[in-house]
């Protein structure tokens, strides 16, 4: 199934069909619903909102869960009915440095998970055995048979071709080349019954992000920044890809063509390599820490962004330079973004989201100079440290569940 049937299903042809998909709606929250809670959410008439209960019934999409303790109108104890379909969504992260399987229900509840950290294999055969023996083992110790599994999602580094799920070329696994059918190999370990969906490990996160978003039409950047620097641009509840699915992939914004370091890319000055990790120790080591400072009891080569900000914290004023070198950095390209995309909210998440106040209070400075932006409304700029491969899980499972939920065979007779 291609994944361009992931997206949203087209305006509903028929007044039923759109009724029975907000009713059905009702019972993507995990609880039990009354036929007059139903009414009440959705505005439909009892007698329709019924009739379509008894619709899903009948496919196994619903199921009663017997009668409640409160009485309605009439001292009747009103029945409760519940979300029921029986399948299971798989999130596999294929990242850098770890591998990591999900099962979730079709509820979003977690089944089971395994993970472990590698070094991606040289080959993608290689990588996909791995991936066929540790499923078989989940499987087989949950109890999940193949044809339990609705749809398999895959996390991955590097640029996605959405519509052929190809994945075009990853600097971590140069040796597989460009153009590696990911699919087919998800294909070959699942069968042709399943749904499929491949994303960039940035875009899957943001996903998560996006759907626990109470205003859906904001319009949000969220910047990925641990084994490289990408992000998603959300608009209209929508994630931008463009073209050559190249959206997002912000650590290659030129900031400063002056720069002396070569980009996997291939230029020069990316965001990407002047905020990185190996250029916070090059410059200590280069111009090393007074003894005063936190940073003066590690090597350089093992100093991380998390002690940077920790010792930033502590009012360290050598810390605080570099936090306010990598703040001018984020503000550079905030306002270059705004030029183009002009966000409501910026959400870092991964090594950034550990950031501290000095941190942010930079970046806002840095941003009010700029005229164009100073009116008056900063943009609010969110620090979510939630673990990444959690959100990466749950962003790749959403989109298989929309996928299911926005079906056009699920509302039709
Ligand atoms: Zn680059």
């Amino acid at each position: 199934m291609p994944g361009s049937e992931l997206k949203q299903a087209a305006v509903p042809s028929t007044l039923k069909h759109h009724n029975r998909e907000l009713i059905l709606s009702c019972f993507r929250d995990n609880q039990e619903h009354s036929v007059a809670d139903v009414v009440s959410r959705t505005g439909i008439s009892k007698l329709t909102v019924m009739r379509a209960i008894q619709f899903f019934c009948g496919k196994g999409i619903l199921v009663s869960s017997g009668k409640g303790e409160s009485t309605e109108q009439g001292g009747k104890k009103p029945e409760y009915f519940r979300f029921a379909y029986k399948k299971y969504v798989l999130n596999i992260m294929m990242w850098p440095e770890m591998l990591g399987l999900t099962f979730f229900d079709m509820n979003l509840r977690t089944i089971c998970r395994s993970s472990f950290p590698w070094i991606i294999p040289a080959s993608p055969e290689r990588a996909f055995t791995f991936v066929r023996n540790e499923a078989a083992r989940l499987m087989e110790e949950y109890g999940i048979s193949q044809s339990d599994i609705y749809g398999v999602s895959l996390s991955t580094s590097g640029i996605v071709d959405y519509e052929n799920l190809v994945l075009k070329y990853s600097v971590h696994s140069p040796e597989w080349g460009t153009d590696i059918p990911v699919g087919k190999y998800l294909e070959d370990i699942f069968g042709k019954g399943c749904c499929y969906f491949v994303e960039n490990a940035g875009k899957s996160i943001s996903r998560s992000v996006l759907s626990e978003q109470e205003e859906p039409d904001k319009r949000i950047l969220v910047l990925f920044t641990t084994w490289g620097l990408s992000g998603a641009f959300i608009e209209d509840g929508r994630i931008l890809n463009g073209r050559d699915s190249i959206i997002g992939e912000i650590g290659h914004m030129v900031l400063d063509p002056s720069d002396g370091e070569l980009c996997s890319c291939g230029s020069y000055g990316c965001l990407e390599r002047l905020v990185s990790v190996a250029r916070l120790r090059k410059s200590i080591a280069a111009a090393p820490p007074p003894e005063s400072s936190p940073l003066s009891k590690l090597a350089p080569e093992s100093v991380n962004l998390q002690h940077l900000f920790f010792a930033s914290r502590q009012e360290d004023s050598y810390a605080r330079d570099y936090v306010s070198y990598l703040a001018d950095c984020f503000a550079t390209l905030l306002r270059n973004v705004s030029l183009v995309f002009n966000p409501e909210t910026v959400v870092f998440v991964g090594d950034y989201a550990q950031a501290d106040e000095y941190f942010d209070s930079c970046v806002q400075k840095k941003l009010r100079q700029f005229r164009y932006l100073a009116s008056g409304r900063d943009i609010e700029i969110v620090y979510d440290d939630r673990a990444l491969f959690e959100m990466d899980a749950k962003g790749g499972a959403h989109a298989l569940i929309n996928h299911f939920f926005s079906r056009e065979d699920l509302y039709e007779d």
